[in-house]
Parts: structure tokens; sequence; C-alpha cells
């Protein structure tokens, strides 16, 4: 938090300016520091640590509902592990590796977990023996570590970021399609109800999924500069992983068969990402009651009988369970509005003699920037009203300034005209997601420099004759073009 002696001043316009306003808040509003020294690791201060914390329990809840269990894998994967299946050691490319144990050079590499499948994997193959083993759902909640040699971002792009994996396996590829509807469930309810976060939910081209999966499903959401963040995803793995770890069961006739999986995995530094910049205003930050820190921050305005009437009121709030403080510091109302509004806290009650005399509030909405005077007796009624619209207005507004980025697109020309005029994600017909759509894939990168996000799940197919918009050949399905962090 600001030392109350440092006056903040923030005014940047986040439409226009979107990356030096992203990159002033994060630090300027003391979530993150980057100045350690090791370039790509930073620091998550407290006040990014308790919001990561409430997405955690979102998640981690959800997750033990639907029947996982925690546990916690080693951080160290032997180099065998991760060589095993063909398509994911594409990761040993994005590794940090420990080869020295003191001075000494180590018999075999290991790898600091860049995720963690093949750790998981090879404990699997070894739990595993019979149908009564099955299903298994276990999550860790675990920083990762790549070596990305990209540009890095605070909590977008990092060489170590926190995640939640979850690793299921089934004895049937029902059970395991059922895992990932659930996991869509899962995203949709945290990242979009409690966070208020428009997401896409999208699967992937074949050519663009995650290394040793058949299919992967991502939830994207549309930044503030028209980019899209993958935030989360889950994975069908089929038998890939079981063949190679020997993941294998006795089902009930007695055969013996390879087990079915998937994998689940929520950004949580991402989601921070996210929250921060879809709900921020060119003054600073906007929270979510569900996950600000402080929901109600009393101001109280020097007076008679104030201090006690402050102190009052936040015992009171703190019964009714909402999250508030009283911010006492010797410093003008008006610096405290100021860094109070910059630091996205949903409420402000000020309170001076006035109210102290005459038992009311003032209170002051972040989001609409309204002050309103409330009687305490109404005060449990408003509040719980505020909560309802504040997501309301939230999601809406969030969803809003996204859509403004999209357009359809029926051809590379009429995309890169729209493109001119603002336009930053397509919904295309295309021919074909599985690899051979890859050279339409191609084009679409070079002609227009965006990617292929995959298909909307759920969203309707081309209508009949409708041509895939760069080959012309026939079009089995609706994609999103975007550029992506
Ligand atoms: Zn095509």
């Amino acid at each position: 938090m600001s030392k109350a002696s440092e006056k903040v001043t923030f005014n940047i316009n986040k439409r226009t300016d979107f990356s030096e306003w992203y990159n002033t808040i994060v630090r300027q509003a003391e979530l993150i520091d980057d100045r350690y020294n090791i370039k790509g690791l930073i620091v998550y201060r407290p006040y990014a640590m308790k919001m990561i914390g409430k997405i955690y329990d979102f998640f981690e809840e959800r997750l033990e509902s639907s029947g996982h269990e925690p546990v916690l894998l080693p951080l160290l994967i032997p180099e065998e592990n991760l060589q095993k299946e063909a398509e994911h050691v594409g990761f040993k490319a994005e590794t940090f590796w420990v080869t020295l144990g003191g001075d000494e050079q180590l018999a075999k590499k290991y790898a600091l977990r860049p995720t963690s499948e093949t750790a998981f994997y090879y404990m699997y193959s070894i739990w595993i023996r019979s149908i009564s083993d099955l299903p298994v759902k276990l999550y860790q909640s675990v920083a990762v570590y790549r070596h990305e040699t990209k540009a890095t971002k605070p909590l977008i792009r990092g060489r170590e970021f926190l995640w939640i994996e979850a690793h299921d396996v089934f004895a049937t590829k029902e059970g395991a399609i059922e895992q990932v509807k659930e996991d869509e469930r899962t995203m949709k309810e945290v990242l979009q109800d409690l966070l208020r976060i428009p997401v896409l939910f999208i699967r992937r081209p074949q050519w663009d999924k995650f290394k040793g999966a058949v299919d992967t499903f991502a939830a994207d959401t549309i930044m503030p500069d028209g980019v899209t963040l993958q935030i989360a995803s889950t994975h069908y793995l089929g038998q890939n992983f079981s063949k190679v770890f020997e993941i294998t069961f006795d089902d009930k006739d007695g055969t013996h068969r390879h087990v079915e999986q998937t994998c689940f995995g929520p950004g949580i530094s991402r989601i921070l990402a996210a929250v921060i910049s879809v709900h921020g205003d060119d003054s600073g930050l906007i929270l979510p009651m569900s996950i600000a820190p402080i929901q109600i921050m009393i101001v109280p305005i020097p007076g008679e009988d104030v201090t006690d009437y402050a102190r009052i009121l936040k015992r009171t709030m703190l019964d009714m369970n909402y999250r508030a403080e009283v911010d006492e510091a010797e410093e003008t109302p008006g610096s405290k509005f100021y860094r109070w509004e910059f630091l996205g806290v949903p409420i402000r009650m000020e309170i001076g003699p006035r109210e102290a005399s005459s038992s009311k509030v003032t209170i002051f909405d972040r989001l609409t920037k309204r002050k309103r005077e409330i009687d305490l007796e109404d005060l449990r009624q408003f509040l719980k009203g505020f909560e309802e619209e504040q997501s309301k207005t939230l999601f809406q507004r969030a969803k809003t300034n996204g859509d403004e980025f999209l357009a359809r697109a029926s051809s590379v020309t009429d995309a890169k005209g729209k493109m001119s005029e603002g336009k930053r994600v397509f919904i295309v017909p295309f021919c074909s997601i599985d690899m051979d759509g890859e050279t339409c894939g191609a084009v679409v990168e070079k002609e227009l420099g965006l990617k292929v996000l995959g298909e909307e799940l759920g969203r309707e197919k081309p209508e009949q004759g409708q041509k895939c918009f760069a080959c012309g050949k026939e079009a089995r399905h609706l994609v999103y073009l975007a550029e992506s962090y």
C-alpha cells in the first residue's frame, strides 16, 4: 500500500495507451515488483496475493466439490520423463534445468516443472492397477517455470507463473470427455460469474493444441487493446500419455486397458491480469466485490464524534461479513479518496459530523463514481443491492468493450479493411481446424498478422455452401481470428 505521504497521481487513457496503462498500474498499485535481479521473475506483493488467494479459493472449492483432492508433486522432473511423449518433448526447449548439486555435476538433469504431466503420470503408472482405482482426480496449486525467450510482461508472460493443474484419469473416453465439460463449467463459473471476465470458450486448431493432447479447449478474453489472452485451458489427452507411461488397469471383464486422461489448467497470474485489465478505468483499478481485498473503505472527515462512529460502522460491516477498514491516517480526506479510488476499492463510506449526528453514511461507488446518502438502517439492504448491481454492470461493460473489436469477415481483403477501422477479432468461415487447415492458418498469419484461435464451443456451424475465407474450399467451421498474448 502507498505510504500516506506519497500522493498518488494516475491518469492514463486505457483505451488508447493500454500497454502504458497496464505497465504503470501493476507497479504503482503495488501489485508486483519486477526489480528482482533475475529477468522475467517478479515479486507478487500483498495486494496482489490477497486477490490471488481468492482466485485460488474459487477454483479449489469447485474442484473439490466435484471430487478432486489436493496433492503436491516434486518441483524437479527427470529429463527422461519429459522425453517420453513425442510431442510433449517440445517443452524441453522452454525448460530450466538443474544440472549441479553444489559444485558437482549431477548424473541426470532435472527440469524445473514447466507443467507436471510427466511427474503425475509416472506416479499414476505406480498407483493405478484396477478399475476400482478409477477415476483419479487430483490437483496441485503451484508455480511453474518456462524459459521464455519472448519479451516478458508482468502477470501475463513470465518465467515463473502461478496456476492450478488438475490431472484426471478415467476408465473410458466418455468419462474423460465429461470431465472436459465439467472443466468448462468450472471456468465459466469462476471467470464469468464471479470475476466478471467475459470469455470465449474455444476449441484450438490441431496445429495449436497443447503438446501431447488430442484436443485443447481454452478460455480466451479480449483485452482492452483487442489482443486476446488465454487465461485457462483444459485438454483431452486420450491415451497419448497412458500408452507411453504404461498407465493401465484391469477392467471388470478381466481385460487389461490403458486409461483415458484429461488435464485442466487455470492460469492464476493471467486471470489476475485479466481482472485488472478488463475492469479498470483511466483513474485506476476497479475490483469486483468478489475479489477486492478491501470491499469498503471508511474515510472519516475530521469532526466531533466521527472517529467513534467510523469504528462502530466498521464493526457493523465486519459483522455483515464485508471486508471493511477505516483509514485513520494523518492525511487530508481528499488524498485518501484519491488513493482508494486508484486502488479500486468498490465502496468508500464518507463519515463526517453531519453523518455521525444523523445516523447516515455517504457512499461513493468506485465503478459509477456516484455518491449517495444512505440511512444506517437501510445499509444492509443497500449493500446487497449494490453487490448485484456492481456485478451486473462490470460484466456488461467488459463485454461491450471487448465486443467493439469483434467483426465478421468474408475475405482477407474484407478483414484488412475492417482492421483499418479498428476491428481486431474476426469471426470467419474456415475450411478446417484439423491439420489440413494449417496452410490457411499460415495465410491468416502472413496476411493479417493474426492467428486462428479456433472454433467457439456451442456456436453455429457455417451455412450450407459457405466457403473458407482464405482458400475458397467448403467451410466446416466458423473460427475466431485474433492476435494473442
Ligand atoms: Zn481454407
